[in-house]
């Protein structure tokens, strides 16, 4: 199986990628996970990411395709993957394309820019493992804790509100693109495409996107 989950920042996305993922034995490729290891790890490369991270523009495709297709082509993910966060503009899509990648489904997690900006205000980050929380739908055990390691939370740059809006613009303006681009014949692979309510509960989007992928 070889997904493509689309869905704008605060969308869910990286809980139901969890989910699938365990849920079908997939390797998960986020790229947000990918580029903010690198700017941890203060590379060259992470400190180049980062001057487009923390204002919520996206990292030049220069950078990202090489990154992402490296980790997709490797061995780890011959048994199945899902990419979170790629491909984010239709030149990702299309490079994704062109190296002989096929994808079997592209879901989209659908959500109201209202929704977002108000879910968004109360995330919750614990850098060190990328596991996210929110203070009221999805709260740590103890108030600004990460449940495993009892490390603090923060609020990440790119979940400001600011940042939030230009993301949404952005997300917009892409991804109108991409899932034409999926939806056309020129994108090759017979892959379906699939949209789903976001605003739904955490197990309702799940369950929507289980039962389209089980048929
Ligand atoms: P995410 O965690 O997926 O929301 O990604 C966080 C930030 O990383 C985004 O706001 C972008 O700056 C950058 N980023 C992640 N994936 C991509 C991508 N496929 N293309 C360009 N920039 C990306």
């Amino acid at each position: 199986m070889r997904l493509i989950l689309l869905g704008p920042p605060g969308a869910g996305k990286g809980t139901q990628a969890s989910f699938l993922a365990d849920k079908f034995g997939l390797v998960k490729v986020s790229s947000g996970d990918i580029l903010r290891s690198a700017v941890r790890s203060g590379s060259k490369l992470g400190e180049e990411a980062n001057k487009y991270m923390s204002v919520g523009k996206l990292i030049p495709d220069r950078i990202i395709i090489d990154l992402i297709l490296d980790r997709v082509s490797s061995g780890e993910c011959d048994s199945g993957f899902l990419l979170d966060g790629f491909p984010r503009t239709k030149e990702q899509a299309v490079a994704l394309t062109a190296s002989g990648i096929d994808v079997d489904s592209v879901i989209e997690i659908q959500v109201s820019d209202e929704v977002i900006v108000s879910r968004m205000s109360g995330r919750l980050f614990h850098p060190a493992s990328g596991r996210t929380y929110h203070v009221s739908s999805n709260p740590p055990l103890i108030s600004g804790k990460d449940d495993v390691t009892g490390e603090s939370l923060v609020v990440r740059e790119d979940d400001k509100a600011s940042t939030v809006r230009n993301r949404l613009d952005i997300y917009h303006e892409q991804t109108t693109q991409i899932l034409s681009y999926y939806r056309d014949a020129s994108s090759g692979s017979n892959h379906k495409v699939f949209s789903v309510d976001g605003s739904m509960s955490i197990s309702a989007v799940s369950s929507a996107i289980e039962s389209f992928l089980k048929p």
